[in-house]
């Protein structure tokens, strides 16, 4: 028998220290007449979307940040959404604007980002942010990725000179995911390799991994066979998978959970990984939003 124990990661845990902390700045914050305000625009009718703006924004309530909810036609012309984004860029109550994603068709995502002021932007996604996360002087880093480096900080995994393979090159994960993990600074230093759909061989990369995060959108792709012996293993997925229950389907990640556990020192589970991470990390935003506009200095975690 195997006297291996695997460290299973609890996302839940760390999220509520972070905000433990962010209440702190929160009261810092409110003491100098000033309450950080987040604006979620929701135009979809996807169940996922309404599901994720409404933990969003009871996470806001949980720790005393103001939230706004907006809900938009899905079949209103592009100019119903950029009037309500040029609204909100003007509203000082709002320091943090955020508009759920995916947007309907027949408008360009790109034109919805490139709309919101770069300050409230606390998605991270404005090129102008982007480009300062690239740079290495991020304002907002976007709000998975940072909240897989907090995660990896508080499991005390050093990433400075250890190999990392991000699986995924995405926007939203993938690509600021690598950013974060090459930068000359704490919670970077790692020599990372990014794999995508097109990559040969991934479990020849990942084999050679001290950090495998795994943000694919394909259930179970990475599984114990492709990870190494002690390897730390972050699981960004969160796919639907039929299954025989009363909603019809669970919730699996891009990781095959029981096989890597056998293999992996440290593992996040889906779900309770980074998924409550993600919005910790977008309050964590609001905060440092809010004490920008302002000029209130706050000590955030
Ligand atoms: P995406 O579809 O935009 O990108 C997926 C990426 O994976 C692509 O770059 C693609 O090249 C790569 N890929 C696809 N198949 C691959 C394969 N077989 N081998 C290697 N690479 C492959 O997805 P995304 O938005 O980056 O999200 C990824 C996953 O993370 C999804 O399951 C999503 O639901 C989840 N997600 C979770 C959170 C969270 O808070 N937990 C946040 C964002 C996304």
């Amino acid at each position: 028998m195997s006297q291996k124990t695997t460290e299973v990661l609890d996302g839940n845990a760390v999220g509520d220290a972070i905000k433990a902390d962010l209440a702190d700045c929160i009261d810092t914050l409110t003491d100098a007449d000033v309450t950080p305000g987040l604006a979620t625009v929701l135009m979809s009718d996807d169940g996922a979307s309404e599901t994720y703006v409404s933990m969003k924004q009871k996470a806001c309530e949980e720790v005393g940040i103001n939230g706004f909810h907006y809900e938009l036609d899905p079949e209103a012309p592009a100019e119903v959404l950029f009037d309500k984004i040029d609204e909100l860029n003007e509203d000082p109550d709002v320091h943090g604007i955020l508009v759920q994603m995916p947007v309907p068709d027949h408008i360009d995502k790109r034109d919805v980002l490139n709309r919101i002021n770069p300050d409230k932007d606390v998605d991270g996604f404005h090129p102008e942010n982007v480009g300062r996360l690239v740079a290495g002087n991020a304002r907002f880093k976007p709000c998975t990725p940072h909240g897989v480096q907090k995660l990896l900080e508080a499991a005390n995994v050093e990433t400075e000179g250890k190999d990392a393979v991000v699986v995924g090159r995405s926007e939203i994960v993938g690509k600021p995911m690598a950013n974060l993990l090459i930068q000359k600074a704490p919670g970077g230093n790692a020599t990372t390799t990014v794999c995508h759909s097109r990559t040969d061989d991934l479990a020849e990369k990942t084999l050679d991994a001290d950090i495998i995060i795994a943000a694919a959108g394909v259930p179970e792709l990475v599984d114990g066979s492709m990870v190494p012996e002690g390897a730390t293993v972050i699981d960004v997925g969160v796919n639907r998978v039929e299954a025989d229950n009363e909603k019809g389907y669970e919730l699996v990640g891009d990781v095959e959970f029981e096989s890597a556990k056998e293999k992996a020192g440290i593992i996040t589970p889906v779900p309770g990984g980074v998924g409550p991470m993600t919005i910790t990390m977008l309050l964590y935003n609001t905060v440092k939003a809010a004490s920008l506009q302002e000029d209130v200095e706050v000590e955030l975690p």
